[in-house]
């Protein structure tokens, strides 16, 4: 059974790997960069190269590693600016999970409508998606695209499974986008994983099958 969390990467992205095997961790989440800021973060070859290492050395056998995007990225933004940055940030971060770190996933939430309601704002990340996926196939990465189900605070989207499912079927390329499961965010949206029933309701079927 794979048990990870989200370890900091202080220090140089080689340093998670080892905090994640000090807390026991087989899987671990990451940011590739500053996740409040909107530079881009140039990863030094030695850097990366100790990164891999650490990996392929880890005693505790460390895989897959996810990456969680900027918290600034924002694919459901009504600012064309604010927009367009968060579709060129997101590839950048897709870059540097498939060229630079060789890390198959990246996670991030969907994005927050501000003021133009639920519909437009799903509308725009499926639009961002798909920008996504062509731009990134041009570029020939292969990084899988994670969306997290959110806690719904403010405007943010995603915080049904009906909702990321429209994102998903809205996609052209299916196979690369998926969903990342924060059962935290699922809890505080109304979904109830406090007993066995819930939790079969919320995925739909019975876990002891
Ligand atoms: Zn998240």
């Amino acid at each position: 059974m794979k048990i990870g969390c989200h370890v900091s990467i202080a220090g140089g992205i080689d340093n998670s790997v080892i905090r994640a095997e000090e807390l026991g961790c087989n899987t671990m989440q990451i940011f590739s960069k500053n996740a409040a800021t909107w530079q881009e973060k140039i990863l030094d070859q030695e850097e990366v190269k100790r990164f891999k290492r650490n990996l392929k050395n880890s005693i505790l056998d460390i895989d897959p590693v996810f990456i969680h995007t900027s918290y600034l990225i924002n694919l459901a933004s009504p600012l064309d600016e604010l927009y367009f940055k968060s579709i060129n940030s997101f590839i950048e971060e897709m870059k540097r999970a498939n060229l630079l770190l060789a890390v198959p996933y990246l996670i991030t939430h969907p994005g927050a409508h501000i003021d133009r309601g639920e519909e437009y704002g799903i509308q725009r990340i499926i639009r961002a998606l798909n920008i996504i996926l062509e731009k990134s196939a041009d570029l020939n990465l292969k990084t899988m695209i994670l969306l997290e189900n959110t806690a719904g605070s403010g405007t943010h989207l995603g915080y049904t499974l009906g909702q990321l499912q429209r994102m998903m079927e809205g996609a052209k390329d299916r196979k690369r986008i998926g969903i990342c499961f924060d059962t935290c965010h699922a809890f505080a949206a109304g979904y109830d994983l406090s007993n066995r029933e819930g939790v079969e309701k919320t995925i739909g079927f019975n876990i002891c099958q």
